[in-house]
């Protein structure tokens, strides 16, 4: 049984942890501050995917891990006793008459690539739910792939999944590359972004700011809503969560007038939400690897020393994967680490078509 020390309690550093725990070896968690500090702790939770025509490698490593979500969480759910909030609900967009052309290439993708997995489909039948966004063509694009995950529940349910297996989950102690012993899995988020460069002498990615909102209202199951680059998600707590912002240059970490824009513009395009209560306002910064894509590896000259990073815009969607990739890496030595993911490699290259 190895024992297996993970930098970093956000979605990506829990979920390794607890493949690590749940595949029966030993984990302990390194979290600086609290479960959730850096860009974990949010109100939004799409696990949405890509696009699925001009298919790549990142496409099909989201796609696996969107499948593999749903026996993800419900694993945890059952080690810890805490529902994350995981169901696989659906999305709707309204979408121009213009678009169709485009679009039928997008489904043509699904079918493809989804196979009998997931569908996605045009539809001119008024979508049921009542967040479902005026389209002034008549034309709405539906998927039975997008599922949400509340990131709150969701990083307290691994934790405490992690800790029902024997592991540990250490708050408050910040760690530094040379006062841990190996094997250790640096997943440290934007921060650990600026580390890794430093040490490797060369930028490896960067921070982004993101500001969302929740407001109270139950829409229950109703499928998801993404418009104009808003995701508007309806959680089981009977909550929605609205975001984001994308800010690459900001001069604090807490939220402004910015997330009053985004509130408005969902309110506008989800008239249901004009009078919802605002329960909470967050802001986190996301880690954006060079590449755009996840950030996987050893930590070149630092033998023991792994890094799991870069999950930027689509952290929550792809843990289960990146997890799983991660720990047969530190356990087994087996690389099954996309191309493109790698640090050591094409790691800060980006992907053609992502
Ligand atoms: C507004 C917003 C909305 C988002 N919406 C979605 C969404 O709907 N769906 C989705 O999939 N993704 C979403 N994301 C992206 C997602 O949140 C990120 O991809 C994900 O949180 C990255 O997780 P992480 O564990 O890599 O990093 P983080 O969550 O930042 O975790 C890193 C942790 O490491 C700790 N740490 C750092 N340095 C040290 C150290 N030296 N020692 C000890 N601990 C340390 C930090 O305190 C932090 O807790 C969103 C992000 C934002 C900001």
């Amino acid at each position: 049984m190895a024992s297996i020390t993970v930098i970093g309690a956000g979605i990506a550093g829990l979920s390794a942890g607890w493949e690590i725990a749940r595949r029966g070896h030993h984990v302990r968690v390194i979290e600086a501050d609290r479960i959730g500090a850096g860009s974990s702790g949010g109100t939004v939770g799409a696990l949405a995917p890509h696009a699925p025509d001009s298919w790549n490698i990142k496409k099909h490593t989201q796609f696996q891990s969107l499948l593999d979500a749903e026996r993800f969480w419900a694993e945890v759910a059952e080690a810890s006793g805490i529902d994350p909030g995981y169901a696989r609900t659906g999305r709707v967009q309204a979408v121009a008459l213009t678009d169709l052309p485009r679009l039928g290439a997008r489904i043509e993708g699904a079918a493809r690539y989804w196979r009998d997995a997931a569908q996605m489909w045009l539809t001119q039948d008024r979508p049921a739910g009542p967040l479902v966004p005026e389209s002034p063509d008549g034309w709405w694009l539906m998927d039975d792939l997008t599922a949400r995950l509340s990131p709150r529940m969701a990083g307290a349910a691994l934790a405490a999944a992690i800790a029902a297996k024997g592991g540990e989950v250490v708050l408050g102690r910040t760690a530094g590359p040379d006062d841990i012993i190996g094997p250790a899995i640096w997943a440290t988020g934007a921060p650990g972004l600026a580390m890794l460069g430093a040490d490797l002498g060369r930028k490896v990615g960067q921070g982004v700011k993101g500001q969302s909102a929740a407001l109270r209202f139950d829409a229950a199951d109703a499928p998801q809503v993404y418009a104009e680059g808003l995701h508007i998600v309806p959680h089981a707590d009977g909550t929605v969560g609205i975001g984001s912002t994308s800010e690459n240059s900001f001069d604090h970490d807490g939220v402004d007038a910015q997330l009053n824009a985004v509130i408005a513009r969902a309110r506008a395009l989800c008239p249901a939400l004009k009078d919802a209560p605002v329960v909470d306002r967050w802001a986190g910064i996301r880690p954006r690897a060079r590449s755009r894509a996840p950030l996987l590896g050893a930590w070149p000259g630092r033998p023991g020393h792994f890094v799991l990073n870069g999950g930027f815009k689509i952290g929550f969607g792809m843990a289960p994967v990146l997890a799983r990739i991660t720990a047969d890496l530190v356990l087994d030595g087996q690389d099954h680490i996309p191309e493109g993911f790698r640090l050591q490699g094409s790691g800060d290259r980006p992907i053609s078509g992502a």
